[in-house]
């Protein structure tokens, strides 16, 4: 680290749990974030202030006016941008240091293999089961810990799925695919604004606790926000044997 480095990371510095040594983790760490929006403004800001080395953003949307009641990557300037642009704008006057690079698409097939298998933490930040789905297949295939983080209305939840460790369980555990979820969107069913900055910044702190090896993460708990009666609570669970995702990891690694 550089004498500019060593004091705009001074307070990781100070703190023993980081240290110089955590920090030159994070700095040399590449970050992928699948999602621009709401969980992914918070998230993606943290990282980049915090000095993750490269931040690879990826949506293919644009900004829209109704974004900017919880989006702060994004500004009322911004509104018609491409959301990876525009991000990319506010994280460098956050943090000329940080590289950011932008992938305009919807992150999915070979491309989403190339990204999670090139990164050291993968947030998934988007707002749908089949991304999310996509890119657990993909965090497991690449033996990539995945950190997951949904809002919607007043609720939030995140958790870790580290699935670097042979045992851990997957989202598609949590979660199976195929389920009758009904699939409910900020678009229809509103969003409270702070909440999803609460979530993202979560997703963040996660991040930057498993890029440095510090303290215990949410792998193996579900972490559960209600924010109406500002009530959290966590609920630990397993791998589910009949996993099919967890069936082919198993065989990948035998
Ligand atoms: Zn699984």
């Amino acid at each position: 680290m550089n004498d500019d480095q060593l004091l705009r990371y001074s307070r990781h510095i100070l703190l023993p749990e980081i240290g110089v040594e955590g920090q030159e983790a994070i700095l040399g760490a590449r970050a992928l974030i699948v999602g621009a929006g709401g969980l992914g403004s918070p998230a993606a800001m943290y990282l980049a202030a915090a000095g993750v080395g490269t931040l690879v953003l990826a949506d293919d949307d644009t900004v829209d006016l109704t974004n900017l009641q919880r989006q702060i990557l994004h500004s009322a300037e911004g509104v018609g941008r491409l959301k990876v642009e525009s991000g990319r704008d506010t994280l460098h006057r956050l943090n000329p240091l940080a590289r950011v690079e932008t992938r305009a698409l919807r992150l999915q097939g070979e491309a989403l293999e190339a990204e999670v298998a090139a990164a050291d933490v993968v947030l998934d930040c988007s707002d749908n089961f089949a991304t999310r789905h996509a890119i657990n297949r993909a965090c497991a295939r690449h033996a990539r810990p995945l950190i997951s983080g949904a809002a919607i209305r007043f609720d939030g939840q995140i958790s870790v799925f580290d699935l670097r460790q042979r045992e851990a369980p997957c989202y598609h555990c949590l979660f199976p695919e195929g389920e009758d979820v009904e699939e409910v969107r900020c678009a229809v069913m509103g969003v409270f604004a702070p909440l999803t900055g609460i979530v993202g910044a979560t997703q963040a702190a996660e991040a930057l606790k498993l890029l440095s090896g510090c303290g215990t993460t949410l792998d193996g708990r579900l972490l559960l926000l209600d924010s109406l009666g500002m009530n959290w609570r966590s609920v630990s669970f397993g791998r589910d044997p009949a996993c099919p995702v967890c069936a082919e990891r198993a065989r990948a690694q035998t």
